[in-house]
This record gives C-alpha cells, sequence and structure tokens, in this order.
C-alpha cells in the first residue's frame, strides 16, 4: 500500500469484509515477522455497543485477527485505554471485547492500569504507557467520528488511549491539538483500519449513529484525518492538530495526491453537513477534558429544547483552568469553589441537566 492511498469497502458482512479489505489493500506485505507482537488498538472511548456509534465494531477487529492468525500470528493484544471517568474494564465487558479476546486466545490489555514512560516528542516530554515498547507492529482501528472539542476525530486523535488518564487530562490543559500532534511523532501506527460502519457525526461517545457500513484502510494518518474533515465538510483547518501533525513530518494532509480505491460495494450519498446545535455561548470553558465537555453539551441541548437555556443568568464554567478560581456556576470537580459546582470527574449527563435546570427554574 502505498502512503497516498485509502481503500474502502462497503458492506455489511463487517468481518469478512474487513479481511477481504486487508487482503486487497496488501497489509500483509507490511507485516513483520511471525513471532512479531502485534498490538491492535481500537477505540472504546466509553462502554456503549459499536451500533451507538462511538466505539469500534467487535467484527472489524475479529476480522484483523483472523487475517493475522491465518497468516501465523498469534502474538496478538488488544490494547485501550477508555477516556477519563469511564473504566476500559467495562468497555471491554460491554462492547463485546472480553468474549472477542477469549474467542480468538488473544490479550486484552487496559492502558488505563498501565505505567507510564517519559518521552521526547518533537522536542516536548510526553508521558506515554509502557506497553507500546513491547510492540512490533501497531494497527490503530479508530471510528470516524465526530467531536464536540476537536470537530472530528479518528486516526490521530485514537492514540490518546496509549497514554495515562493523567497524561490525558494534562492534554487538555495543554490546548489539546498540540500534543495530540506531538505525540504521534512518537506513535505511529504501521497500518490503519478505519471503523465507518456507523459513527455518530457530533459526539465521540456516540448516541446518534449514522450508518455508512464501510471499512477504510490507510498507512498515512494525517491523510486519513485530512480526507475525514472533507466527508464531514470541515476544512482541514478547522482541525489544527491535522496540519501540526504534518508540519512534524507525521504525513501529509494534501488531499489533491490522494488515491483513493473502492473495493467492494457502493459509496453511500455524502454526509449530511454537521449542525451541532450551537450551545457554546452558554460555556465559560476552559482546558476541559473531552469527557467533561461530551456531557455537558448534549445536558445543554436538552435545556434549549425545553427553552431553558436562554434563562440561564450566567456561563457554566468547566475545565482545569478553573481550578482553584471562585465564580458563580461551574460543572465538575475543577469548580469546586464556585458558589454553584455541580460534582463529578466528569459529572454524569442526567446530573448535570437536572442541576442546571434547578439553578434555572430557582434563579428565574
Ligand atoms: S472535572 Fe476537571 S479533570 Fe475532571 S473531567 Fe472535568 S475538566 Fe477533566
Amino acid at each position: 500500500m502505498k502512503k497516498n492511498e485509502i481503500w474502502r469497502s462497503y458492506g455489511t458482512d463487517y468481518k469478512d469484509l474487513t479481511k477481504r479489505l486487508l487482503r486487497q489493500a496488501g497489509l500483509a506485505e507490511l507485516l513483520p515477522s511471525q513471532d512479531a507482537r502485534i498490538a491492535i488498538k481500537p477505540n472504546l472511548v466509553t462502554p456503549s455497543p459499536a451500533e451507538f456509534g462511538g466505539t469500534t465494531h467487535t467484527e472489524v477487529v475479529a476480522g484483523i485477527i483472523e487475517f493475522l492468525q491465518e497468516r501465523g500470528f498469534y502474538d496478538i493484544i488488544i490494547a485501550e485505554g477508555s477516556w477519563v471517568g469511564d473504566r476500559t474494564e467495562e468497555a471491554f465487558e460491554y462492547c463485546g471485547y472480553r468474549n472477542l479476546a477469549r474467542s480468538y486466545h488473544v490479550t486484552l490489555l487496559d492502558t488505563q492500569k498501565e505505567k507510564g514512560f517519559t518521552v521526547d516528542c518533537g522536542g516536548e516530554k510526553l508521558t506515554i504507557c509502557r506497553c507500546v515498547k513491547d510492540w512490533d507492529f501497531l494497527i490503530n482501528v479508530p471510528v470516524l467520528k465526530g467531536h464536540c472539542q476537536t470537530h472530528i476525530t479518528c486516526a490521530l486523535k485514537n492514540m490518546k488511549g496509549l497514554i495515562p488518564n493523567s497524561e490525558k487530562r494534562r492534554f487538555h490543559t495543554m490546548g489539546l491539538h498540540r500534543p495530540i500532534a506531538l505525540l504521534n511523532t512518537f506513535l505511529k501506527p504501521d497500518f490503519i483500519v478505519i471503523d465507518h460502519i456507523c459513527g455518530d457525526l457530533s459526539f465521540e461517545e456516540g448516541g446518534n449513529p449514522v450508518v455508512r457500513n464501510c471499512v477504510m484502510a490507510a498507512t498515512d494518518p494525517v491523510l486519513v484525518d485530512s480526507f475525514v474533515c472533507s466527508l464531514l465538510k470541515y476544512r482541514i483547518e478547522d482541525v489544527p492538530y491535522i496540519r501540526m501533525a504534518e508540519k512534524l513530518g507525521v504525513g501529509s494532509s494534501d488531499l489533491s495526491s490522494l488515491h483513493l480505491i473502492t473495493c467492494e460495494g457502493t459509496p453511500y450519498e455524502d454526509l449530511p453537513a454537521q449542525n451541532l446545535l450551537d450551545v457554546s455561548y452558554a460555556v465559560d470553558e476552559f482546558d476541559s477534558c473531552s469527557a467533561c465537555y461530551g456531557v455537558l453539551i448534549p445536558a445543554l441541548e436538552r435545556l434549549k429544547e425545553e427553552n431553558l437555556l436562554e434563562k440561564l443568568s450566567v456561563p457554566v464554567a468547566i475545565g482545569q483552568g478553573h481550578r482553584k478560581k471562585t465564580g458563580k456556576l461551574g460543572v465538575g470537580t475543577c469548580t469546586h469553589g464556585f458558589l454553584t459546582s455541580i460534582p463529578g470527574c466528569p459529572p454524569k449527563e442526567d446530573d448535570i441537566y437536572l442541576a442546571l435546570k434547578e439553578y434555572i427554574l430557582k434563579d428565574s
């Protein structure tokens, strides 16, 4: 497979579709010797079934495992760490990965439990899970999704599951985009299989899946994310970490040189432009974690639908930048110094919705 290629297939037999795609795209020619340890990195951001649009389908990972085992590769690890606020172990269970690992005799590795080591990434020190040192070949298996902070999430951002939780929090204090780009200078997947079966186009945790029944394969994460921008009708500039990663030599965002190869099936019609209900005017966001911001936005949307949001007299503070500060209204333990602070790290969407509703009704 050439760096400027993205291969894709459409169909509903996800496991066999993936196997055929990997054969057609030439994964076998890229694999190391059979005694190599191969890591598969899905996206299990939260314990929700893949059909909700937030997590990688087990069928896609099963297709990859069968492809590898049929070629004599048996030292296979599935490694992932859910976002801050959810436990990977629960995601392994609810997303079907425990059964998957049992059936294929592969190892599940919860990177939330891994110790970190510090490494120079593009001139900046980042902490990465130690397990990555033990792998010979990394297959990144992101879900093509929208994201309420970065607009899109796919190949580049999926590497965040291979850093400890403390580092995930720190990434948000560093502005999120730059550390994602830096991380990809060190964590370089050897192959990328993209689950574009039914990702949620607004929120990374899923909830509003948009069915496309597509699996894609590529090797350049910058090209993949640039292509995702075009699919979701964003400009590449709307997602700053893509160009940052390109400048650091991670890959190319040049879509004019993209060679898109459709192996099987017929592409669906274009994805709709994303029209997130804009509730950001009601938020005072400062270095918030995705898990926190990702539950606040739907809670605010519920209030907006009930015509309550416009009655909110102060913005809702959220994020690590509000630690040790005071104010009127905040969400998450980072705002515990505020007069009204909705507890949790991150809080639950329902708790935020109910507490804000009570606040608005008392206030008005
Ligand atoms: S409370 Fe603070 S640290 Fe916890 S998830 Fe929210 S922003 Fe992150």
